[in-house]
């Protein structure tokens, strides 16, 4: 409370949060700046032009840990450096002279030609990394700057692009990785997820935003809609049928928050016009002042959903949306994992890499595999795996067992199934600690450990890996969460190790983790530590009780 001096006190004056609708056009940060100098999508021509000629030497340093983004790229770690040191040093000092590089793959569809494409573009230009990501994309590593033009070239060849894979952007759409074939879906999002693709991708109106906007679009609960800047879910209004109804305001990191519902029923072909409202609110009302407020999920937070939709309405659609009501929610988390009938009586076969770890051979071998069986069409899913689709009875078994050989497993256990991880310190300059290598030791260990208790997991514990405090790996909505940090060890070294949110989840159990004080865990206890939880969970739950009840 303030003191009472006596005096009159006046309301705290708000300083301004850099909100273009209100006026404030002047940059009021280093990266705003950076975007209002030179806007990002130029860049393309700089690489193309100067920097694939001069090499990695000749970039500009506001293009190399800026623009780049814009088009996917990012330098990746230099290897041999601890997580210990991951904040202590400059950016510069973390850069390696390679990068990454995402490909945008909206609905994570491709055909058996494209997915044959990338697995031969890994191999040729990223030493065979081509990892599926939990936003349906590939990403690769060990790309030279030199190589970016014939990188493009290729990939646009066969459809594809890494245009605002990142950066302040409107990133890669998350799509069912089964619409159009499954018969659980609402409806198929795919016609809204290709034309807000055609129409605002690269539209530079829509390439100067406060951060990220993230976009899921799906006739079924599959995408983690809940945690999207904007998300539309499949449900049916009793008058009007099938629709999507929308959600704003959701997304991890270090302020995680669940999108809410407009209650607004949207059809599907008026999806594109109403999202392109909803990002044109976050560019002109979005938080640019500090970056760790920039999220749509701030203004949704502070306006509230009701005002959100008002603004949409009177101010951008110039109309009334239609009230409708809340889709149903699934009894449990959907990952198209295994063998799955489709609408049209073939087959769709989902496979687990471990924790998304994929190569440019292997999806050789899964296209060469699926086109064997008589499929030309490949998705890749929001939990980091890959699904075969129009597969012909007769050919299911046949495929199973070639995925298998592949490295993706059609009957995983459920560790295998239910385990992510992000990028960590292998490549990730913000890590501070290992996840791949760590995710894959992780479940071999409890496929070992656990065997004989794995069937009775009638419902799955998932178990999500996270090398920093961001949340590429979504840990605040799993069973176990686990957050890379240094921890001490019982003999008081610093560590490698996480710090532990229990019971967060999606669907039924949309919520968050909790974290509870003092919960850390060393890297090398960490299985130790999973068994016991998993094993505590199983003695103790009642019949078909979820984890996170
Ligand atoms: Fe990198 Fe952190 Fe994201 Fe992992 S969670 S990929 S370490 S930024």
């Amino acid at each position: 409370m303030a003191p009472n001096t006596g005096r009159p006190t006046r309301p705290k004056q708000r300083r301004g949060e850099g909100q273009w609708a209100l006026g404030y056009r002047e940059p009021l940060n280093p990266n705003e700046r950076s975007k209002k100098d030179d806007h990002p999508l130029n860049v393309r021509s700089r690489i193309e032009n100067i920097y694939a000629a001069g090499g990695f030497d000749s970039i500009d340093p506001g293009d190399l840990r800026g623009r780049f983004r814009w088009y996917g790229l990012y330098t990746q770690r230099k290897p041999g450096i601890d997580g210990g040191r991951t904040a202590t040093l400059e950016p510069e000092e973390l850069d390696d002279r390679y990068f990454m590089l995402r490909v945008r793959l909206d609905g994570g569809a491709l055909t058996t030609d494209q997915l044959t494409l990338l697995g031969e573009i890994s191999q040729t230009y990223a030493r065979d990394t081509a990892d599926i990501t939990d936003r349906q994309n590939i990403q690769y590593h060990w790309i030279q700057v030199e190589d970016m033009p014939t990188i493009w070239e290729r990939l646009e060849s066969a459809g594809m692009t890494t245009m605002e894979a990142c950066g302040d952007s409107p990133r890669v759409i998350l799509g069912s990785p089964v619409a159009g074939i499954s018969s659980d879906e609402i409806i198929d999002g795919t016609p809204a997820i290709e034309e807000i693709k055609r129409r605002y991708v690269g539209d530079p109106r829509f390439a100067n935003l406060p951060r990220k906007f993230k976009t899921a679009i799906s006739g079924q609960q599959d995408v983690a809609h809940e945690i999207h800047d904007v998300a539309f879910v499949g449900v049916e209004h009793p008058e009007h049928g099938p629709g999507f109804d929308v959600w704003v305001g959701g997304g991890l990191s270090t302020n995680p928050m669940i999108a809410q519902r407009l209650g607004a029923w949207v059809p599907l072909d008026e999806v594109p016009d109403v999202w392109a409202g909803i990002i044109s609110i976050f560019r002109d009302y979005g938080y640019r002042r500090l970056r760790s407020r920039a999220r749509i999920k701030f203004l949704v937070k502070d306006w509230g959903a009701e005002k959100f939709r008002e603004v949409l309405e009177t101010e951008y659609l110039k109309r009334p949306l239609i009230d409708g009501p809340a889709p149903a929610v699934p009894e449990r988390p959907i990952d198209h994992v295994g063998v799955h009938r489709q609408k049209d009586g073939r087959y769709y076969v989902g496979g687990a890499p471990v924790a998304g770890r994929a190569s440019g051979s292997m999806l050789i071998a899964v296209a060469k595999a699926a086109e064997r069986a008589g499929s030309g069409r490949v998705r890749l899913t929001p939990q980091q795996k890959l699904v075969v689709l129009d597969v012909p009875e007769s050919e299911v078994e046949s495929l199973q067992a070639e995925l298998t050989a592949a490295g993706l497993e059609t009957r995983p256990s459920p560790w295998r199934r239910h385990v992510m991880a992000c990028t960590g310190i292998e490549f990730c300059k913000l890590a501070i600690v290992e996840t791949k290598a760590r995710a894959a030791a992780l479940v071999a260990d409890l496929e070992s450990r656990l065997a004989e208790v794995q069937d009775g997991l009638d419902n799955p514990v998932t178990v999500h890996l996270n090398g920093c405090p961001n949340s590429c790996a979504r840990i605040q909505v799993a069973d176990i969460g686990l957050k890379g940090q240094i921890v001490t060890d019982a003999e008081g070294n610093q560590v490698e190790g996480f710090q532990v949110h229990l019971g967060g989840g999606l669907g039924l159990d949309a919520g968050f983790g909790r974290k509870l004080r003092g919960h850390k865990v060393t890297s090398a206890e960490l299985t130790d530590y999973v068994e016991r939880v998993v094993r505590n969970y199983l003695a103790q739950r009642t019949e078909g009780e979820r984890f996170a009840q």
